[in-house]
């Protein structure tokens, strides 16, 4: 008979998405009708603009897209994405240096396979994208962490990194601006960490995919310092700054040897992306960025209430985020309080007890390497904020 005992060891040991298991779980209590409010996933609730939509709706209408593309991506498309990192970020990756995924997900789960050997380690920025260690592992590696605390504004340093660093280290990956944490690091704390990165011969892979939800200027990338173009891998994509996360287009820009291994790895796994997905992420790159401007305005305006409120709340320690769309406080006052038989040990305990009794979901942050913390993503209605926090901040006073 076939059992789950026959599933493999490397999936067995794997995490389930810390995020979108919450979702899972948030969906869950919605179909019961329960009426939860979703805080856990990093989720624009914005709209595809519509030229978006109407660029996808073109291309079927055209019905020149509906064959197997490119594995690596239209060449249009990865010329539009070629011009874009110049322009915008000051990188020089050619058209065949580009690799179209689906999602910046695949993308660096691509990259990930194709550099780690067995053992290898990956220094890892902490607190960190929830999937980060995962694929680092499922790929056969080590991730090795270097942690930011919330009075460094949870960025870790390059002294930290070259401390961390053995004659096994491989790569480093970091997200600027940060998913949990929005810190955004500055030009400056880039080149001390090139620095390490040039000095150790390693390479760094650099996820931009919040690059235009910045609140601290310019966007600065690792690739664009001396020295660091021919060893990053720059991963981007279209769900967080065009709203299109369920298109599911990603991308990285990459020294060609490495594009062109993550290309063969994706044409055994899935092939190319979706063809009219990438037409839309076409539509997207090459039109003018005032929708993804206007919806960025918009959450630095959420930034400044969510601010407020959650200093409303007992316990809670927060920072500023520069970027992305999240607030990661420390929630850690809360552990060894009660109410009934329920004691909150720590943060999975506490984002339990908030879906159960304020029906929010929001995300520990055990899955991002900060026990103490919980990701709350402000990626929603300002009325739906303003209740969740309510609910959150009731929910918490029953606590002792
Ligand atoms: N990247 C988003 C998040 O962190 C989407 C969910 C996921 O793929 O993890 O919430």
């Amino acid at each position: 008979m076939a059992t789950p005992e026959m599933l493999s060891t490397r999936i067995t040991n794997m995490a389930e998405s810390a995020t979108l298991a919450m979702a899972a779980k948030a969906r869950e209590y919605k179909a019961k009708g329960i009426n939860v409010i979703g805080l856990s996933l990093g989720e624009p609730d914005f709209k595809t603009p519509q030229h978006i939509q109407d660029g996808a709706k073109a291309a079927i209408d055209e019905g020149k897209y509906f064959a197997y593309p490119p594995v690596n991506g239209y060449l249009d498309l990865r010329e539009a994405i070629s011009a874009k990192l110049k322009n915008e970020n000051g990188l020089d990756y050619a058209p065949d240096q580009i690799v179209v995924s689906n999602g910046a997900k695949q993308s660096i789960a691509n990259v990930f396979q194709a550099i780690i050997n067995e053992g290898d380690e990956v220094v890892v920025f902490s607190p960190f994208w929830v999937s980060y260690s995962a694929l680092i592992e499922l790929a056969g590696g080590i991730p090795v962490y270097v942690k930011g605390g919330i009075e460094d504004d949870f960025k870790a340093t390059a002294s930290q990194l070259s401390a961390a660093v053995t004659d096994k280290t491989k790569a480093i990956i970091f997200s600027s601006p940060c998913n949990p944490t929005g810190s955004v690091f500055t030009k400056e704390e880039l080149e001390a960490i090139a620095k390490v990165v040039i000095e150790n011969d390693l390479v760094a892979i650099a996820d931009e995919i919040y690059e235009h939800i910045n609140y601290s200027g310019a966007h600065a990338s690792i690739g664009a310092v001396e020295g660091m173009q021919d060893r990053t891998v720059t991963v981007n994509g279209m769900a967080k700054g065009f709203a299109m996360t369920g298109w599911r287009v990603g991308y990285i820009g990459a020294p060609l040897w490495l594009a062109k291994a993550c290309s063969k790895i994706q044409g055994q796994f899935t092939s190319a992306n979706c063809g009219i997905a990438q037409r839309a992420a076409y539509t997207a790159l090459t039109t003018d960025l005032a929708p993804t401007k206007a919806m960025a305005e918009e959450y630095l305006r959420r930034r400044a209430l969510v601010k407020e409120l959650l200093d409303e709340i007992p316990g809670f320690k927060t920072n500023v985020p520069q970027g992305a769309f999240y607030f990661f406080p420390d929630v850690s006052a809360y552990f060894g309080k009660s109410t009934g038989d329920k004691t909150i040990s720590n943060a999975s305990d506490l984002s339990m007890y908030i879906l159960e009794n304020a029906h929010v979901s929001v995300v520990t942050g055990e899955a991002f390497g900060d026990p103490d913390c919980i990701r709350i993503s402000y990626a929603a209605s300002e009325e739906d904020l303003r209740t969740a926090i309510a609910r959150i901040k009731e929910a918490l006073s029953k606590l002792s």
